[in-house]
């Protein structure tokens, strides 16, 4: 279960911004998550609400955006979602395949309140 680390590096980058913007309180905290960090949706809301007591981030809301894994093939240029790890290309076979999406793991949005000043 590696979720609560994944928690507390997300914690750091939000203090980051609470202390550089003067952020009053979070509403909503939107993550990009892709299929393979392997992330379970249902735990990293649990340690994040967890964390989030007694933070400016209390209460807020974890919205989690999954990736799919996807791959383009380098030899016809066809983008594909890839399923069960079958890297190879349905439209034209080939195996040399670059992987396009599915390994985010990124702080995407926060919707807070300032402080006024
Ligand atoms: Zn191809």
């Amino acid at each position: 279960m590696h979720e609560i680390t994944l928690v507390t590096g997300l914690f750091e980058i939000i203090n980051e911004q609470v202390a550089a913007q003067g952020i009053k309180s979070i509403s909503r905290v939107r993550l990009k998550v892709g299929e393979l960090a392997a992330v379970e949706p249902m735990t990293l809301a649990a340690c994040f609400e967890v964390v989030a007591e007694g933070t400016v981030a209390q209460g807020a809301q974890l919205e989690i955006v999954e990736v799919p894994l996807t791959g383009r093939c380098r030899g016809c240029g066809e983008s594909f979602r890839i399923v069960n790890f079958n890297f190879s290309c349905p439209a034209c076979g080939g195996g040399d395949v670059e992987l396009v999406g599915g390994r985010e793991l990124y702080l995407e949005s926060l919707e807070a309140t300032m402080k006024s000043l």
